[in-house]
């Protein structure tokens, strides 16, 4: 690699930016460019040999790379470093709505969540088709780098709720989120984590988000025993395609304000 080159924020905001999948990637310093690639950066784009795009993997790398002469390959140049993700992993269970959720996808990767779990609770009354879930991918791919998130989150296969509540048995925090006032508000349950606490590997959050018709008492019942934390999202009532930005939106707040960023 030659010589690190210091690049503005400006500068790296006029790089065009290209999504690899990470099998593409040569010895750490050549990407190979599949056929749509190619056509993307030299018909779409205009760019020519010799000129440089930022490369995205989805799973945590940037990296400045330049086009070859034969338009077919890229050499990587350098790492770059950029902060784009919430410095705590966020967790969403979500409860399936009957229609809305390539939109709750769309956002909330915008506002940063790392893992999606769809879920089926006992008042939800959609069964999602296996060719949503690849949409619902495709769809928080495209709102990664549109975002430009280092990480594009994760969408889980949708699980019943208390399969939700056993796989995030793990998670440092858990949180139950009640729509009529019962917890104390989540920014202040988030307040009381201290500002050194956890990096991405060790301190990830669930955020769970009841279905239209509410939680039934038994799935309060079964959370608040599994030592989930029942918490609010303020004084009105949020459609369930509301409260998860709404949720996202609080913890980014928290965490994002005491890393002064
Ligand atoms: N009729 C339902 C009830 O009384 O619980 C309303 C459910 S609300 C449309 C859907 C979900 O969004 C709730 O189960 C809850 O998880 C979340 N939610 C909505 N508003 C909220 C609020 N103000 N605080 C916390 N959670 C809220």
């Amino acid at each position: 690699m030659e010589n690190s080159i210091e690049l503005t924020s400006t500068q790296l905001s006029r790089l065009q930016r290209l999504a690899i999948a990470p099998s593409q990637l040569q010895f750490s310093t050549r990407i190979v460019l599949e056929r749509e690639q190619q056509h993307y950066l030299s018909r779409v784009l205009r760019l020519n040999a010799g000129d440089r795009f930022i490369s995205m993997d989805g799973q945590g790398h940037w990296w400045l790379a330049q086009l070859s002469a034969s338009l077919d390959s890229a050499t990587i140049l350098q790492p770059i470093h950029v902060e784009r993700e919430l410095p705590i992993d966020v967790t969403l269970i979500v409860a399936l709505p009957k229609t809305g959720f390539d939109d709750i996808v769309r956002q909330t990767t915008e506002l940063g969540v790392a893992t999606l779990m769809p879920t089926i609770t006992e008042r939800t009354l959609l069964k999602p088709s296996a060719q949503k879930l690849t949409r619902w991918r495709r769809i928080a791919k495209e709102a990664a780098e549109q975002s430009e998130r280092l990480f594009v989150p994760t969408i889980v296969d949708p699980i019943s709720f208390d399969k939700a509540v056993n796989e995030t048995r793990q998670l440092w925090r858990r949180y139950i989120c009640l729509a009529r006032g019962e917890g104390t508000h989540l920014l202040d349950r988030l307040a009381e984590i201290p500002a050194d606490t956890p990096n991405r590997a060790t301190g990830t959050i669930a955020i769970a988000i009841g279905p239209e018709g509410g939680w039934t008492a038994r799935e309060i019942d079964t959370a608040i025993a599994a030592r989930f934390e029942p918490v609010s999202l303020g004084r009105r009532i949020l459609r369930t395609l509301t409260a998860p930005m709404a949720a996202l939106s609080v913890a980014a707040a928290a965490f994002e304000r005491k890393i002064g960023n």
